[in-house]
């Protein structure tokens, strides 16, 4: 088992390595392997057959330098504080790459939400916000949606939070539905953000003008970007979800895809294509591969396996520190997270900024104002990577921790 915050930690390392000690002190890096502080809760819910369950619940504030800590909650059977430590941190470099006000924190409940009813859902997430209304606040800590949160679950997190302190704003949570103080565009964001990363990177780390794309993940990030690559003339040819996956050699029609995935509920048996397993997913020939699920799946296992030309991380941590070397000797380039899947923060940051001035954006205001953000972050990383003669991930780090540490 991979510990997340231990491979976050050991991508700081590297950066000293890369930077031979020279840019940061040690005093600053310091500081940066704990977290301003981690808090768990315990959140009592009443089952729907009169039964009482406690849920463990967490809130991580990694970092404040740039501004409020800023990042989303997570529902899944596996979290832990480790796990929640880890995001907040890529949360607080995210946050620094793209060049936003915002600083690193992240959230989450150890539950499979598929097995609760909606009320029980409901009651769980507002419980979340009543434990921990205290640090919250437009100023203070912004969270948003991560794995299975949806814009309903923020919508009854924000309710609660007005209920609780008053605060009309609505700019505490983000990825709200927008009748309730959402932005225009936060769904396809994180896809749509990662898109314009790639579009700005892509002659530069060598892939051609159409290229071949495998999707791991189709939720939220991975559908988004499977339609976006695909309405740009891209040939997605491989997606999976937890189920497993499929592989169609001359492109799979993603809206057909997300209609029989609506119908049947899997991908399994989709028009003309073949079964493949997630392992097998990772290692299909193509010129770009996305991993758009979880973390740690890519790792010293099966690293040397990938056929991939250029790999585009759009979930968080997705390549375990040991893969990253692995990969970097084949001569394959990855787009870090902390730049690749940073569109979805920025307009996270974009409906604050609304919330707080009293203004609604139509969905092509936000597109206009994301892609030249996405745009420049993407040069920056890669000029710093230049600079420093190390790989991206390491350009996208040592770009963030020197816009904290001119503020700390
Ligand atoms: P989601 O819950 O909407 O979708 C997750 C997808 O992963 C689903 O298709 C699920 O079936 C699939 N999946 C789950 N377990 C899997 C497994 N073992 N193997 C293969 N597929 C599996 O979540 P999302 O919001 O799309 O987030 C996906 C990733 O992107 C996460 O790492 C998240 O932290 C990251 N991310 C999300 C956002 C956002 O705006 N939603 C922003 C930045 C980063």
């Amino acid at each position: 088992m991979h510990n997340p915050f231990e491979n976050a930690m050991a991508q700081l390392d590297k950066v000293t390595e890369v930077t031979k000690g020279a840019k940061f002190s040690s005093e600053f890096l310091m500081c940066l392997r704990e977290p301003d502080r981690d808090i768990r809760i315990s959140i009592p819910v009443k089952m729907d057959d009169g039964s009482l369950k406690i849920f463990e619940g967490y809130r991580v504030e990694y970092n404040n330098a740039l501004g409020p800590y800023k990042g989303g909650i997570r529902y899944h059977h596996d979290t832990e504080i480790n796990e929640v430590k880890a995001l907040a941190f890529w949360m607080a470099l995210k946050c620094a790459v793209a060049g936003i006000p915002m600083g690193g924190g992240k959230g989450g409940i150890t539950v499979d939400p598929k097995v609760l009813s909606k009320s029980e859902l409901e009651k769980l997430s507002r419980g979340w916000v009543q434990k921990l209304s205290d640090i919250l606040g437009p100023h203070k800590d912004v969270p948003a949606p991560d794995v299975n949160t949806t814009p309903e679950i923020m919508a009854w997190m924000s309710d609660e939070f007005e209920k609780i302190t008053g605060d009309k704003t609505r700019a505490t949570f983000t990825g709200k539905p927008i009748g309730q103080g959402g932005s225009e565009g936060r769904g396809p964001a994180t896809g749509l953000g990662g898109f314009y990363v790639f579009d700005s990177l892509r002659a530069q780390i060598g892939l051609p003008e159409k290229c071949t794309v495998a999707i791991q993940g189709f939720g939220n990030v991975g559908s988004n970007a499977a339609k976006i690559f695909t309405d740009h003339g891209h040939t997605v040819i491989a997606i999976s979800d937890s189920k497993g996956g499929i592989y169609k050699a001359d492109g799979i029609d993603i809206d057909k895809l997300t209609e029989h995935k609506k119908n049947t509920g899997s991908l399994a048996s989709f028009e003309a294509s073949q079964t493949i397993t997630n392992e097998e997913l990772l290692e299909t020939e193509c010129d770009l591969l996305v991993p758009a699920a979880f973390e740690n799946v890519v790792t010293d296992q099966n690293a040397n396996k990938l056929r991939a030309k250029a790999i585009l991380e759009l979930a968080n941590g997705p390549i375990t520190p040991e893969a990253d070397e692995i990969l970097f000797k084949k001569g394959i380039p990855v787009v870090p997270d902390i730049l690749a899947n940073s569109g979805g923060v920025t307009v996270s940051y974009f409906e604050w900024d609304q919330n707080l001035k009293g203004e609604h954006w139509s969905e092509q205001e936000v597109f206009e104002k994301l892609q030249p953000l996405m745009h420049t972050a993407s040069q920056n990383v890669f000029q710093k990577a230049k600079e420093n003669n190390t790989y991206l991930r390491m350009g996208a780090f040592i770009l963030a921790l020197e816009r904290i540490q001119e503020k700390l």
